[in-house]
């Protein structure tokens, strides 16, 4: 199947399907802790390149010694190496964490930033984090959170045809209504990490198997037969 599954198809089955799966480790911390935009930020910071089991461990590590910019700024590049260990390149990470911090309390009042502008000059922010941001903790429905699985599966889908999760990003606000722009994240991510995963993506058993035109999908995953 060539073209492009119609996207209001696509978010709708997901919506069913997604439900009972695991949420991805940012999306649950931000529940846990009522939305809290310092703990996404920082925990959208530690997520980057880390399976889901190490950056909720490592955020409730870090949370627990330090709740906030202040307190956080405090710590030591050892001391949040240490706590956030073994997340990937958790040396920059700390390096960055800890100037984010200084930042906030210094150039932000404490605060974490609300606008995509001034998130984007904190070190280590990029638009994947400053998206997932505004959407989690500031509610904010003009954004699109775009990581490697939204980028991946945008691709297949025929959504987009792009490069780089940037491109993604801006193509996916010309070619999607705007009542799913704040949900594509959530709905993807938990799709990519669950059944359209990098390799052998479980088209089998895929919800959207008959509309997706599967581009660039080229092995597909054995099909799990329940226990
Ligand atoms: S698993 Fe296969 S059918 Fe499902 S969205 Fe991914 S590529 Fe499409």
């Amino acid at each position: 199947m060539a073209g492009r599954a119609p996207v209001a198809t696509v978010m709708r089955r997901l919506a069913k399907a997604i439900d009972g799966l695991d949420e991805p480790a940012v999306e649950k911390i931000a529940k846990e802790q009522q939305e809290d935009p310092f703990q996404v930020l920082i925990a959208t910071m530690l997520s980057a390149q880390t399976k889901d089991a190490v950056t909720a461990a490592a955020s409730s590590r870090l949370f627990r010694v330090a709740r906030t910019p202040r307190t956080m700024a405090r710590l030591t590049h050892a001391q949040i190496r240490q706590l956030i260990y073994p997340v990937s390149f958790y040396r920059n990470k700390a390096v960055h964490v800890k100037e984010t911090c200084r930042q906030i309390v210094d150039r932000f009042g404490g605060r974490v930033p609300s606008t995509m502008e001034d998130l984007l000059t904190l070190p280590g922010v990029g638009r994947k984090t400053a998206n997932l941001v505004l959407i989690l903790a500031h509610r904010s429905e003009d954004n699109i959170c775009v990581d490697t699985h939204v980028h991946r599966i945008s691709n297949r889908l025929g959504w987009v045809q792009t490069t780089t999760p940037d491109e993604t990003e801006q193509a996916l606000y010309r070619v999607s209504p705007r009542r799913w722009w704040p949900i594509i994240n959530l709905y993807l991510v938990t799709w990519g990490q669950n059944v359209c995963r990098p390799v052998y993506p479980l088209c089998p058993q895929c919800v959207l198997a008959d509309v997706c035109p599967k581009i660039g999908v080229t092995k597909v995953g054995k099909l799990v037969q329940p226990a």
